[in-house]
């Protein structure tokens, strides 16, 4: 089945009480019991498991094409479990420009609880080669990453992880499924925060991890997530799955707006760079052109010729780009990141990044051409 079928019909299963088609919201804590003991319908108690969430974590593991996932009550919660699932002693592999939250678990709370933490530049297959030790258990790449777009090989990265016997786990917040399959590259475990473009409306916090393979590693995140808790609300699991049914269209139009967006920005003389994989002058758009399909994405970063304040005065002239953190929803956004991400950021000081949304491209050029006049 294509993705954009499998987005519609994952998960979908008509309520057999009443026939409703939109699926109900199951609040009910705790389920009934057969006179024999058993639990005819499979649920138990709703921190094990809910209607609302097995459809969700169906849905997906099937565009993720892994055998399994599990859904988790922020995107960081679900990072948080592949730390867990870890043992105290083992070598982790991270890139220097993860996810801001990522960095701040694994140097907080990781090193304390003993792993071992290198930080290198994972877009360079030779710096991850010189990073491993005889106890590396884990490689993680985020690609595209923030704020700069870098692109790492997956299939490359997944060869020397194995070759290591360490996992690769691919946050794929920025690609989704419909724009890369890390599992189908090689990576043992994908990551969202559904947050993000799955739930796509800028209204539901949530994470996901799926797996290529059931394995040990897999049940301790699976007992993780039920035994920890950290899972999301029946209403969140509803969100997110009729997020997921436009998930293919909304991708499409966040690829060609942003993809209108950097080329009208690298045109511009008030922009110093841009950073976008679909640019033919990004340094990864080959391995992005090999790897990604029907889009790079709707995340442009661009540096304004200045200061951070020439920077700020751009984003505060903007009508339609909303200043505001986060990313994936269908309104456009645009924020300063070293404003964000604060002291010790990497993101350069006339940096902004914009999360371009589904409106028509036009009103948004319009928008930044006069931002930047
Ligand atoms: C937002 C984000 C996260 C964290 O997700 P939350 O839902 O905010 O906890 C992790 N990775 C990436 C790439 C993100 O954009």
């Amino acid at each position: 089945m294509r993705l954009e079928t499998l987005a519609v019909h994952s998960g979908l299963h008509p309520d057999p009480a009443t026939g409703a088609v939109s699926p109900p919201i199951y609040l009910s804590t705790t389920f009934e019991r057969a006179p024999d003991g058993s639990f005819p319908h499979g649920y138990v108690y709703s921190r094990l498991g809910n209607p609302n969430r097995a459809w969700v974590e169906e849905a997906l593991a099937r565009l993720e094409g892994g055998v399994e996932a599990a859904a988790f009550s922020s995107g960081m919660a679900a990072i948080m479990a592949v730390f867990q699932a870890l043992r105290p002693g083992d070598h982790v592999i991270v890139p220097g420009d993860v996810y801001h939250g990522t960095a701040k678990l694994l140097h907080g709370l990781f090193s304390d609880w003993g792993l071992e933490i290198t930080v290198t530049d994972v877009w360079d297959p030779d710096q991850v080669r010189r990073a491993l030790r005889p106890h590396t258990r884990l490689i993680w790449v985020e690609t595209p990453s923030n704020p700069l777009l870098r692109i790492t090989d997956i299939a490359e990265t997944a060869r020397i992880a194995h070759e290591a016997g360490a996992r690769l786990v691919c946050d794929n917040t920025w690609a989704t499924p419909v724009l890369q399959r890390p599992l189908e590259l090689g990576a043992d475990l994908v990551m969202h925060a559904t947050t993000k473009y799955l739930s796509g409306h800028s209204d539901v916090v949530g994470g996901v991890l799926v797996t290529g393979q059931q394995d040990d590693f897999f049940a301790r995140i699976r007992f993780i997530q039920t035994q920890g808790g950290a899972v999301p609300s029946p209403f969140d699991c509803w969100l997110l799955l009729r997020g997921i049914r436009t998930l293919p269209y909304r991708m499409r139009a966040h690829s060609e707006n942003a993809l209108a967006m950097a080329r009208f920005l690298a045109a511009h003389p008030r922009v110093e760079a841009v950073f976008y994989p679909g640019l033919e002058t990004h340094p990864g758009h080959e391995i992005a052109r090999q790897q990604m399909r029907g889009g790079f994405g709707g995340m442009v970063s661009f540096l304004v010729r200045g200061s951070a304040a020439d920077a700020l005065a751009v984003a505060a002239r903007t009508r339609l780009f909303i200043r505001a953190t986060s990313l994936g929803g269908v309104e456009s956004l645009i924020e300063h990141r070293a404003s964000v991400e604060g002291p010790g950021t990497r993101a350069p000081e006339n940096l902004l990044r914009i999360s371009v949304g589904i409106e028509h491209p036009d009103d948004l050029i319009e928008d930044l051409q006069q931002a930047l006049a």
